[in-house]
């Protein structure tokens, strides 16, 4: 559906895309499992759902931006939502956890420590991509569950799974806390979102939001070169 027919804040979580095609007794319909909307409660309560004219890393703008950051301050909310990641990957086999910098510092930590396995963490390479640092290891041995925050483009997911491809380890699946692509990303392996929304983007030239002269606000760290000062 192309955006412009969308409402221009669309927030209705849509059917979970990991839910469907799920046969019944299942792991996922383990009563434990916390639902879109309990998961969206959590983020809406912290005050990360906000509202306005965002510029995204993938350079697109929105009028939604999740600000994952108000989630993960309440250590209780990620306990609560990384023991649901760990909960969807407990009969995978998984012995590490590894998320790229910084939002998947603490869910690696968290999600690793609810499976009693490592939790490492991917950083920023100079060249580009991004690599292990501190000594931390992949072996081919390894069965390795990736996890990440939000979902956008799922460029710093693909990075992570380039680290994981480049030690010859095997991949288990991909754990995200929130996807605002509506399920349009995938990555060829298991995926597990606690949340899926469907948040319109615009490309700048197309932003409704430009054209009324809305101020354009950069969020999170990534650099673009529309906004460097
Ligand atoms: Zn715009």
């Amino acid at each position: 559906m192309p955006a412009s027919r969308k409402p221009l804040f669309l927030l209705a979580p849509s059917v979970s895309h990991v839910q469907e095609g799920i046969a019944a007794g299942s792991v996922k319909h383990d009563r434990h499992m916390l639902s879109n909307d309990q998961v969206l409660a959590i983020f809406r309560q912290s005050g990360a759902l906000l509202e306005g004219h965002f510029l995204l890393a993938s350079g697109a703008h929105s009028p939604a931006y999740l600000e994952k950051f108000l989630v993960l301050q309440y250590p209780e909310h990620v306990v609560t939502l990384c023991t649901d990641i760990a909960d969807r990957f407990r009969n995978d086999g998984v012995d590490v956890v590894l998320g790229p910098t910084t939002g998947g510092v603490l869910l690696a930590y968290e999600v690793a420590k609810q499976l009693g396995v490592r939790g490492i963490f991917a950083e920023r390479a100079e060249g580009g991509g991004r690599e292990l640092r501190r000594g931390f290891t992949l072996a081919p041995e390894n069965r390795v569950l990736v996890v990440d925050d939000i979902l956008t483009s799922g460029g710093s997911v693909r990075e992570t799974l380039d680290v994981v491809a480049r030690a010859g380890s095997q991949l288990v699946g991909v754990g995200i806390l929130a996807d605002r692509s509506g399920g349009k990303v995938g990555f060829g392996t298991k995926l597990e979102a606690l949340l899926t929304l469907d948040v319109v983007q615009y490309q700048p030239d197309v932003c409704p939001l430009c054209a009324k002269q809305v101020p354009l606000t950069k969020r999170g760290t990534t650099k673009h070169p529309a906004v460097e000062k």
